[in-house]
Order: structure tokens, then C-alpha cells, then sequence
């Protein structure tokens, strides 16, 4: 039964490449129908931030991926839910307490006084010497009943791990086969901190074991610490899960994406635009390659195709002009109902329409999105393509507008879109749909002669969307206001 877990920590977003570490392990659960588990990593207090849990838990939920089991929210509450819980660290002190305090009895740990002061010191020295930093094990020594005393005395401690000295740890990572390390480029790490919260390493390998997680599947950040983990598993006497480590998502200067640089969180993605079937599909193919040439691929297709066989080894790219080409793709394969509740926030942010618009005249809107959705690459960027049906005056695209504008016939164009726009009162589809016809029988004027001039003068431009909708989105007085406008 495979069980894997996303354990972010509550710091206030979700990174994009946490969304992408969180996929995988969805996809490759939901692949060998198994259960992905949301645990929440907040034993470091300073980086604590309020609202993050539940940022975290929509952002998933947005992309699409079900939580099977820890952190939910239902009813609009966080909760959890599951047998092996709680699945919030900060839930778990007494269970790490226990652990630790097997970890010293049986010698793999041991308690350490020194002071800041003393461990700075240490260190400076260590770089002037040109070495790694690392613990000197001062208080590796000390007998543990002098060490209790001290404690029970009021002094400040932590406890660290016991490595053996200058022994390989060895473990397997499915993407990046066997590795290798020796205790001497390791650290005698912090278990338990000064304030009774366990450090990472130690919560992560007590709850992935006693959650019975069978996958590790994180990013490759943590690569240097899994010799740790390892030897902490050794420690306690249990199986180690399977580590996969992921290639870390990179920006086109090969540098991990940060918050400098633009949109990095899920939400912003989100506001920006994206639908969550592109960004699910675009993160998917950033570390991992479908077997067959389609780019295209739906949650379900992922999930039917996913495997760490084909997962990489080196750094994504994360490449914006393709995301955005896999946005437009969804975004025109979706119903137009679909994408105008989606554009409806932007344009009553543009003041294009009001919030009474939206019952009112929510065909009217969903026409003019209709006539632009083929083009569009984002959500966000509705308000700019349909500003050609906002205002009375009518911006030309270039000359040739200019010179379609000034042919012999136009005149009479004109004339006769008046009166036939002075039979009704307002444009409704059916008389949108009819107009054009009417003008040819009226004029004789037809094809490129009749279109090319009414769409010049409605847009400014020789293409875009259907002439029909651009008459009916326009509506009545705006149409005879452009061409009044185009006359003079
Ligand atoms: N809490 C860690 C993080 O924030 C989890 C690392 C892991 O998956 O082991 O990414």
C-alpha cells in the first residue's frame, strides 16, 4: 500500500516547486492507487506565519490534487483526518520527546550545553582554519547523570545526534541510485532544540515512520540531509522508506525562481490568469517527460502515464512563454462559460462592466468573450483585448485601415447600416446576425467590398474577431457613434 506525503512547512505560500513536489507524489500515488498525505512541518516557530495552512490547503486544492488523509479543510475549518494523526507537528511534542529520549538511552544522542557564544567561536575558528563548520562534539562526553543533573539544575540544553566517526552511510534514491557519504562530512545535527521543538530531521524521520509512509519525494534541497535520515532509521532499528529526490525548478539563468523575479506562488499564478489544468500540466513536464510526444495531458492522463523512471536527474527550466502556450491551448478548449466567469473579476476591475452587468447582461459579456478567447494566453488579459468595444472613438490599426475607409462605397455603407440601425431600438443576436445580408441586398455591395469597411470602422482593424459578434457586443450606439466618429 503505497503511502506518500507532501510536509510543507507553513511559511505563507506555496512555491510553485513545492506545488510541483506535492504533484508528483499525488501523481504516484493516485497511479498505484494509494494515499497522499498532507502533514504539516511547523516546528520551526520564527517562521511561523498565520493563514498559511489554509493557503497551502486551497492552493492544492485549486491545482486539483485531494488530500486523502492530514491536514483538511471542511466546512471552511481546518482539521485532520486520518489514523495517524496528528498530522501538525507542533501537535507531536510528547511523541519526539519519547523518541529522543530512546535515541539517548541507547547512545545515538546525547545532551549538548554549549552556548552560542562557545559554538560561533568554534566555527570562526573552524573557517580560519579553511574547514567545514561543523559541531566539535565538546559535550559528546559528558555521562549522562552528570548531564541530568545539569539539566534538572536549570541549565539550557539540546540534544544532538551521536554519529559514528568516519563510517559510509549508504542509501538508494530511486532517480539518483546509490549514494554514499562518510560521518566525517557530517554534522553531530540537532535533534531537539533549547525550546523542547524537535529540529526537521528528527520530526520528519518519526513521523514518515510512524505514519508508515513508503515514498520520501521531495525536492533535491534535502538531498544532503537524507545520510541523516538514514542513520537516525538505523538508530531506531527501522526500515527506511524509498527516497526520491527531485530536480530542483529552475529560471532561464539556471538560479532557483524567487519572489524577485515576478510570480513564484500558486496564488499568483492563480491571479495572473493561469487555469489550474495549465499549470498542473506545465509543472508536470518540468522533471519528468510523457513516453509519447502529446504535451498535452490532463490530470488523469498524468496519473495513467506518471513514473520516477522518467523523472530527471538535473534542473528543470521553468519557461513562461511555454506555460502561457499551454494556457491558451486550455483556455480555448474550454466552454466560453467557463472562461467569462473567470474573466468577469478583471473586467469589473477595469470598470468595463459593473457588478449589475453580470445578471443583467451576462450573455452580452459572455459574446465578447467568446470573440476573444482564441487569443487569449491568460485570464488577466481580457480587459486588453476587448477594449476595441470600449469607447467612441476608434483607433486604426495602420493604412491600410486608413485606405479600406476612404473607398468610393464607404459612404454609402454608412448610409445604409443608419438605417437599418434606425429600425430597432437595440441589437439583439437574431438582428445581429442578420444585418450584414440586409446591407448587401440594400447596397449590392457584398464580400470583402462590404465586410472589410463596416469591420474598419467597428475596430480600426482588418481582423478579429467575427464581424457578427463585434455587432452585437457594440451594440447600437456605439456602432452609430464609431461611425459618426470614422466620418469626421
Ligand atoms: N518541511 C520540509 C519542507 O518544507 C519537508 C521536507 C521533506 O519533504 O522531507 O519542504
Amino acid at each position: 500500500n503505497i503511502r506518500v506525503r507532501f510536509a510543507p512547512s507553513p511559511t505563507g505560500y506555496l512555491h510553485i516547486g513545492g506545488l510541483r513536489t506535492a504533484l508528483y507524489n499525488y501523481l504516484f500515488a493516485k497511479h498505484n492507487n494509494g494515499k497522499f498525505i498532507l502533514r504539516i512541518e511547523d516546528t520551526d516557530r520564527s517562521r511561523y506565519v498565520e493563514g498559511a495552512i489554509e493557503n497551502l490547503i486551497n492552493s492544492l486544492e485549486w491545482a486539483g490534487i485531494e488530500i486523502d488523509e492530514g491536514v483538511v479543510i471542511e466546512d471552511g475549518e481546518i482539521t485532520q483526518k486520518g489514523e495517524y494523526g496528528p498530522y501538525i507537528q507542533s501537535e507531536r511534542l510528547d511523541i519526539y520527546r519519547k523518541y529522543v529520549d530512546e535515541l539517548i538511552e541507547n547512545g545515538y544522542a546525547y545532551y549538548c550545553f554549549c552556548s552560542k557564544e562557545r559554538l560561533d567561536e568554534v566555527r570562526a575558528e573552524q573557517k580560519v582554519k579553511g574547514l567545514i563548520p561543523k559541531y566539535d562534539g565538546f559535550c559528546r562526553n559528558i555521562p549522562i547523570d552528570e548531564a541530568k543533573k545539569r539539566i534538572e539544575q536549570g541549565e539550557e540544553y539540546v540534544v544532538r545526534l551521536r554519529l559514528p566517526q568516519n563510517r559510509d552511510i549508504k542509501f538508494y534514491d530511486i532517480v539518483r541510485g546509490n549514494i554514499t557519504i562518510n560521518t566525517e562530512d557530517l554534522d553531530d545535527q540537532v535533534l531537539l532544540k533549547s525550546d523542547g521543538y524537535p529540529t526537521y530531521h528528527l520530526a520528519v524521520v518519526v513521523d514518515d515512520h510512524l505514519m508508515n509512509i513508503t515514498h520520501i519525494v521531495r525536492g533535491e534541497e534535502w538531498l544532503a540531509s537524507a545520510p541523516k535520515h538514514a542513520f537516525l532509521y538505523e538508530a531506531f532499528g527501522w526500515d527506511a522508506p524509498e527516497y526520491v529526490h527531485l530536480p530542483t525548478v529552475l529560471n532561464k539563468d539556471r538560479k532557483k525562481l524567487s519572489k524577485r523575479q515576478g510570480d513564484v506562488s500558486v496564488e499568483d499564478f492563480r491571479n495572473s490568469g493561469y487555469l489550474p489544468e495549465s499549470l498542473v500540466n506545465y509543472l508536470a513536464l518540468i522533471g519528468w517527460s510523457p513516453e509519447g510526444n502529446d504535451e498535452i495531458l490532463s490530470m488523469e492522463e498524468l496519473i495513467k502515464q506518471f513514473s520516477f523512471e522518467r523523472v530527471s536527474k538535473t534542473g528543470g527550466i521553468f519557461d513562461k512563454n511555454k506555460l502561457n502556450w499551454v494556457n491558451g491551448h486550455y483556455i480555448r478548449e474550454s466552454n466560453t462559460e467557463k472562461i467569462t466567469n473567470l474573466a468577469i473579476p478583471y473586467l469589473i476591475e477595469s470598470g468595463y462592466i459593473t457588478e449589475d452587468d453580470v445578471d443583467k447582461r451576462y450573455d452580452w459579456i459572455n459574446t465578447m468573450i467568446r470573440t476573444v478567447q482564441e487569443s487569449l494566453s491568460t485570464i488577466k488579459e481580457v480587459p486588453e483585448k476587448v477594449a476595441i468595444f470600449f469607447g467612441e472613438e476608434v483607433e486604426l490599426e495602420n493604412d491600410e485601415v486608413l485606405k479600406v475607409l476612404k473607398g468610393e462605397q464607404v459612404p454609402i455603407l454608412f448610409e445604409a447600416l443608419r438605417e437599418e440601425l434606425g429600425t430597432v431600438d437595440k441589437i439583439d443576436e437574431e438582428f445581429s446576425k442578420g444585418l450584414m445580408k440586409k446591407i448587401q441586398k440594400k447596397t449590392g455591395i457584398k464580400g470583402k467590398n462590404l465586410f472589410m469597411p463596416v469591420r474598419s470602422a467597428l475596430t480600426g482593424n482588418l481582423h478579429g474577431p467575427e464581424l457578427v459578434d463585434i455587432i452585437y457586443v457594440l451594440g447600437k450606439q456605439n456602432i452609430l457613434k464609431r461611425i459618426d466618429y470614422i466620418e469626421n
